[in-house]
């Protein structure tokens, strides 16, 4: 019976792997630093008592807000179920199947690929090369059929940005041809870092935001596509008609009022320093051969024996992520930013572990 419903379903999808979120991927810990969560929770009180009625379809109070952090205009704003929607509504919009495709940077955030293929839509990759910057020349002679070039700054799993210039002139080689789509998901962690104020030079320019990381709302699933008003119009046709719930409109709204940004700028403050402290702490741990810096909440480091750390910490509760089947990434492992004293515990791990490994002292 299962045979004969696989076989109705779209070839494409069949042969899918679908992206393993750090949810899907399990384990019972009590130090989650496996999916670039705030450690803490926000409190929020709803304010609306009407679930009797539909959602706003784009709510204006979060729209507006939105703008006015990002330094667009409302017209520039869509919000929709997370930036992974995001991601989605514009290869919906901008790809056809079969004859369009999309191209993106490895080592990188995994969606890109996974709703390329739940499309049908071919993606190519073109490695990043030394410190994950573009490579411009391989990506010009990769860019025939492509429409939609995403790029991740600050990178995720590597947390570095990529050079601006190499921006401009992926933008320039892109110009009238494809959507050059900037996934921005860590940016309120380097603000200055943006592109948001290039949207009025670049008609192909997208930004992809969210509210999961700095806002600490990975639970609310909410995101936002900054983009020319021709762009949005069009993502517009293809969203749902209720992309929102009206909970989510309403801690949305209250997450982006000046008493939010000021809680989640603090909130960024300390994350940073803790940041700093653990990359300092993890270079004077022996087996850590290289710690990667950061502009996200989160620290790549590359190990001696990455897995076997990965599995003694897992064993002690503490959950990294595994990067090492990514390309270029071998041994290397993710560590999101928790509370001080999560990260004290992935210090104090590591120690237990090299010493255990030590020679015995006579
Ligand atoms: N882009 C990147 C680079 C991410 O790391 C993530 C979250 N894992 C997303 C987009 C998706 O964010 P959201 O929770 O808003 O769907």
């Amino acid at each position: 019976m299962s045979n004969s419903i696989d076989a109705l379903a779209r070839a494409n999808v069949r042969a899918l792997t679908p992206y393993m979120s750090a949810r899907r991927l399990g384990g019972n810990g009590d130090v989650w630093l496996n999916a670039n969560e705030y450690p803490l929770a926000v409190p929020f009180e709803l304010s609306q008592q009407t679930l009797n009625r539909y959602p706003e379809c784009q709510p204006k109070q979060v729209i507006e807000r939105y703008a006015a952090y990002a330094g667009v205009s409302p017209e520039q704003v869509l919000v929709s179920r997370g930036a992974d929607e995001g991601i989605e509504l514009l290869i919906r919009a901008f790809c056809e199947p079969g004859k369009d495709a999309v191209l993106f940077c490895p080592p990188t955030y995994g969606m890109y690929s996974v709703s390329a293929e739940t499309f049908g839509v071919e993606y190519r990759t073109v490695s990043a090369r030394e410190e994950w910057q573009l490579n411009l020349p391989a990506i010009a002679d990769q860019l025939d059929g492509v429409k939609l070039v995403y790029i991740c700054s600050p990178n995720n799993p590597t947390g570095n940005l990529l050079n601006p210039e190499d921006i401009r002139q992926l933008l320039e080689m892109t110009r009238g041809k494809a959507l050059v789509v900037a996934d921005e998901a860590y940016i309120d962690f380097c603000p200055e870092a943006s592109l948001a104020g290039w949207l009025k030079d670049y008609p192909h320019l997208v930004v992809l935001r969210t509210l999961s990381k700095a806002f600490a709302l990975a639970g609310l699933r909410c995101g936002f596509t900054l983009a020319n008003q021709d762009v949005i119009a069009l993502l517009l046709k293809v969203i749902a008609p209720y992309p929102l719930a009206t909970p989510v409109a309403d801690v949305a709204g209250q997450a982006l009022s000046d008493e939010g940004l000021r809680i989640m700028r603090d909130h960024v403050r300390v994350l940073v320093a803790t940041r700093e402290n653990l990359i300092e702490q993890l270079r004077n741990c022996d087996g850590v051969e290289a710690v990667f810096p950061s502009n996200a909440n989160y620290v790549l480091a590359r190990f001696t024996h990455a897995s076997t750390v990965f599995k003694a910490l897992w064993d002690r509760g503490i959950i990294l992520r595994d990067q090492s089947k990514q390309p270029g990434l071998t041994n290397c492992l993710r560590i999101s930013i928790g509370t001080r004293e999560e990260c004290d515990r992935v210090i104090n791990a590591l120690k237990t572990l090299s010493a255990s490994d030590a020679p015995e002292q006579a």
